[in-house]
């Protein structure tokens, strides 16, 4: 049997199938990209696209997942962004 890919979420820490999950990817530039297609290079990180979790998520999480330092604007940024596509799903 194929096993389900299984990612975490940053905030929550629960393991939840990939195609669950928002994918957020941090280009080169070190600005944050929500990944719809899940394919876009670049470090990736997992979070669930409910408002539970949006909420929470804040810089310095962001900034340990990607071990670098995010802006609470880029955070900020993204959060309107994932808002934005949790709504169209
Ligand atoms: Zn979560």
């Amino acid at each position: 049997m194929k096993k389900i890919p299984l990612r975490t979420c940053i905030v929550c820490k629960e393991k939840m199938p990939k195609k669950q999950l928002g994918r957020i990817v941090i280009n080169s530039d070190g600005n944050l990209e929500y990944d719809r297609t899940g394919k876009k290079n670049g470090r990736g990180a997992y979070i669930c696209m409910n408002s539970q979790c949006l909420s929470k998520l804040n810089a310095s999480i962001l900034s340990r997942t990607f071990k670098q330092q995010i802006t609470s604007e880029k955070t900020e940024d993204l959060k309107n962004i994932l808002y934005k596509e949790m709504k169209t799903m």
